[in-house]
Formats: structure tokens, sequence, C-alpha cells
């Protein structure tokens, strides 16, 4: 089987001219033949674009931020390229296509599969003007549309790997090219089996890397991001954060799963159950080390700090005199389940039953509208929700000071908290 590497990365290392620059540098210094480059949207495009289609939505006029987003990326181009490369007539047509798709009529019925045709944009155009940079940098690549390879159902804004057809097209599409040249493909996009454009989730780039070198057996996994590689905490957060040179695979998983969000929450599992090494390194400071997840044999007694914004709270109450039984339970979770609503944080008590989940646009109203007939339901909004990993008194109560506490929840391991934001 062929020796692969896979390289991930993320909108803050394409953002700009001299971001892109740097990572062709340092493709030039570690590029190998068989290396597949995944990349995601340029800077904040996939926020921009979600901002066009609520606009869209709510029937407001979004020309002006097409025009802004073209202009951002043809001024990259510009800094790039200079004026005359045929990347500019390129990114071009990609808006022109946006425009024209969003001329299609969009409701609440069509939501999510609209929002995949259109956020996916950002991906496609970002990864043509990287290959492009790259070959005039003489690091001959070649650019290959991930909906090609990445097969999925039609939930569309979360679809699910189809692993089976997915590593049969890896087979046949992608390692014919590898065995040339390095391919550089869009992170978080596939397609259904009816040739809709889907997504893997919102940062859902990493998990395309873990796919693809899944399907691959690849060498390695390297994600490349703004922070030294994975650290006990958000440096942007918390001061005196730590950093891991390494981390086992279900340590790393838990932290993600708490809203950790240097890496994807999907991206572990395919990569542990290979063995294969993810490594998560620093593109501004790329000799460092970084943070090797694999197989640790030792338990780590590092406390570490997660925080999950945009969080809900949402609590059911039995109206009918009896308590709270798992019937109750049973009847909750199955409209989550038909909702692909994650519980982040669940308590019960004898009347009523607590969760806390992601903020989706009108998953609450909808799960609310299901269940109104049989429970009080109350709800917060805008919440955190704070979970520290090997925790200590300390930490604990630093964590809770001056803060308005709406639910607690402690155990040997691990404390979490739920507070308004500030
Ligand atoms: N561009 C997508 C997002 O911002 C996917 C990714 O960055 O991984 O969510
Ligand atoms: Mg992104």
């Amino acid at each position: 089987m062929l020796k692969t590497f896979v390289f991930k990365f993320g909108g803050a290392s394409i953002k700009d001219v001299n971001s892109i620059k740097n990572l062709s540098k340092i493709l030039y210094n570690r590029l190998r033949n068989h290396t597949v480059i995944v990349i995601s949207a340029m800077g904040k495009t996939t926020n921009a674009l979600e901002g066009i289609l609520e606009k869209k939505f709510n029937k407001e006029d979004y020309s002006s931020n097409i025009t802004i987003l073209e202009n951002y990326h043809l001024e990259i181009c510009m800094g790039l390229f200079g004026e005359n490369h045929p990347i500019h007539a390129i990114v071009k047509n990609y808006f022109l296509q946006l425009q024209r798709d969003l001329e299609l009529p969009l409701s609440k019925d069509n939501y999510d599969l609209y929002y995949d045709s259109i956020i996916s944009y950002g991906e496609l155009v970002a990864t043509r003007i990287v290959q492009e940079y790259l070959c005039l940098e003489k690091i001959y690549c070649i650019w290959k549309d991930a909906r090609e390879i990445i097969v999925t159902n039609s939930d569309y804004r979360f679809a699910k790997v189809d692993w089976n057809a997915t590593a049969a097209k890896i087979k046949k599409s992608l390692v014919p090219l590898l065995e040339k040249f390095p391919v550089v493909t869009q992170g978080f996009i596939g397609k259904d089996k009816v040739g809709n454009t889907t997504t893997l989730g919102r940062e859902g780039s990493d998990f395309t890397a873990a796919i693809i070198a899944s399907s691959l057996h690849s060498a390695s996994v390297t994600i490349w991001k703004d922070v030294e590689g994975v650290l006990n905490a958000d440096p942007k957060r918390f001061p005196n954060t730590i950093k891991f040179d390494e981390l086992d695979y279900h340590e790393a998983a838990e932290l993600t799963y708490y809203g950790a969000s240097v890496i994807h929450p999907k991206t572990i599992k395919p990569l542990a159950n290979l063995s294969i090494p993810l490594y998560v390194k620093s593109f501004i400071d790329p000799s460092s080390p970084g943070t090797k997840i694999h197989h640790v044999k030792h338990e780590n007694k590092t406390p570490c700090i997660v925080v999950k914004d945009e969080q809900i709270l949402v609590s059911f109450k039995v109206t009918d005199f009896t308590f709270i039984h798992e019937g109750h339970i049973h009847q909750i979770y199955s409209e989550l389940e038909k909702l692909k609503l994650r519980v982040n944080l669940l308590q019960t008590s004898a009347i009523s039953i607590s969760l806390v989940i992601d903020k989706q646009v009108f998953k609450l109203e909808k799960l609310i509208d299901s269940l109104k007939q049989d429970f009080e339901i109350r709800y917060n909004e805008s919440l955190q929700l704070i979970t520290v990993k090997n925790h200590n008194p300390e930490i604990m109560e630093n964590l809770m000071k001056n803060k308005e506490i709406l639910m607690e929840q402690v155990t040997r391991s691990t404390f979490q908290i739920v507070t308004k934001s500030n």
C-alpha cells in the first residue's frame, strides 16, 4: 500500500496573503509526494456565507455581503499572483455561480440542503486559490473536488459518512493521483447518493482529514493550527496554559466531546482505530514539535478546562402530578434524536429534566413544539458550559467566582457548570 500523509490547514492558516505564503513554505520544506492537503475556507468565510444565507432567508439585501467576500478573495489573489493570472477569472466564476444558486427559493423546509450548497463555496474557492499558488511556487499538486471522494447520507449540515463507499472512491480516484502528485482537496464537504452537496458539521475539515487518512491507512495526519499544540485550556480565555507533548486518543476524544475546539470531535476515532498518529502543530512555529495524539499508556493528571459557548439550557417539567420516569426521558430523547441535537449535559429531578444543547437554527422551536403538550418547558439561551477534567478545589472556586450558576454537576474526574456568559 502507498505510504501516504495527510495535512490539514484551517481557515486561520490561509486567511491572508502572508498566511498562504507561510503555508507554501511549510509545504516546501516537508512535502512528500504521497500527501493529501485538506483545506477549509479562508479566514471567516464560512461565517460570512452563513450571514448571507440568513439575509437571504429574512429577505434582506445581501448583495454587498457577496461583494465584500468576493473582493476579499480577489485581493488575496492579487497579492499572491499579481494582476494577470487566470485565477481571477476562476474566482469570479465561483462567485457568479454562488449568486446564481442564491436566486433559488429558500424556505424552512429546504434550509439545510440549501445551506450545504451555499456554504461549500468557501472551501471550493479557497482550495483552488491555494492549489494554483502552490503550483506557482513549484510545489506541483492536483486539485480534487472532495465531493467526488467523500460519500455521505443526506443529513444535510450534519451528513454521516458512508465509509465503504468513500474508501472505494478514494481507492479508485484519489490513489492514482497521489501516486504522482500531492493532492489538494476541500475539508468539510461531501456529496450524497442523489448528487447533492453535503457538509459534515461546522469545523468538519479535521474530520475530512481523518476520513481520508483512514481510507488510505496513512502514516500520519498533521493538523496545522494557530496554537502550539493541544493545550489544557484555550489560551484566549485562560492564562498559563500547558501544552501536551503527547496525549492518548481517549483523552483527546473526551476533551473534544466537551467542546475543546482544537480538533473536531469526530476526528479521533477513525485514526485511533487504525493507530494512525495525529500531530497538532503550529503553522506559526512549524519546527516546534506540537502535540502527538496516539496510544499513550500513562494517565494524564493535568487539569483541563473546556468552555462551550452558545449553549441553551432547557427544562421539561411534568404537568400531570406524576414523577419523571424512563418514559419521559425516552420521549424527550427521541425528539432530540429526530432533530439531531446532542445533549451536552443532563440532570433529572423528581419532576423535571434539564438538559443543555447547542444553539442551532429552528431546532429549539421544533423541540418545544413537539413536546409542549406533555411538559411545561422553559429555557435560557446564550449560556456557557464549562467542563473541568481532573478538577481541584482551587480551579473550581476560581471558575465560579462572580458567576451566576444555573446548573452544576460533579463526578470524581469531571466538574461541569452552566453559567451566563459575560
Ligand atoms: N469552513 C468550515 C467551518 O468554518 C469547516 C472548517 O473550518 O473545518 O466550519
Ligand atoms: Mg473554517
